[in-house]
């Protein structure tokens, strides 16, 4: 049997409350919420990251995410907000290594968030930007 606990999942062989299902993605809820309702939406084909995920399925993740984003705030959750997240790398906090995007229903003061560095303050000057965005533009794929 697979390592992987999400191919495991797709494959029936472990426990997953799901709610959504077609044949390139599971929508189920996520064993450890940040708040009540939260979801993970998974390709049902194993890609660690977003390097390996083609980018027709991850277009489709985004749209059932989207879908059930704008459902949580009518049920009986109430939800508040939304975040969509999706960690690609440990560095960035991914735990599982089978792509996943989190839909999160939030609520003023859950008390959950980013943590910011020390100088998250300091704006960067408008000389950086313009290096930065630059750089990242001589490596979009055309
Ligand atoms: P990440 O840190 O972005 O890789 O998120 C992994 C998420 O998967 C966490 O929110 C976990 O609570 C969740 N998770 C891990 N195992 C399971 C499982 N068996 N069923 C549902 N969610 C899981
Ligand atoms: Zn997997």
């Amino acid at each position: 049997m697979t390592s992987c606990i999400f191919c495991q999942i797709v494959e029936g062989h472990a426990p997953a409350s799901k709610l959504y299902e077609d044949d390139v993605c599971l929508a189920f809820m996520d064993i450890q919420p940040v708040n009540p309702g939260h979801v993970l939406v998974i390709p049902k084909i194993h890609f660690k990251d977003l390097s390996e995920l083609p980018a027709e399925i991850g277009a489709h993740l985004f749209q059932i995410g989207q879908q059930i984003a704008l459902s949580l705030p009518k049920t009986n959750l109430k939800a508040e907000g939304i975040d969509l997240f999706l960690a690609h790398g440990e560095a960035a906090g991914q735990d599982v290594f089978h792509v996943h995007l989190h839909v999160i229903p939030r609520y003023r003061e859950d008390g959950f968030g980013f943590t910011f560095g020390p100088n998250y303050r300091n704006l960067p000057e408008r000389s950086t930007l313009d290096t930065v965005a630059t750089q990242i533009k001589q490596q979009l794929k055309k």
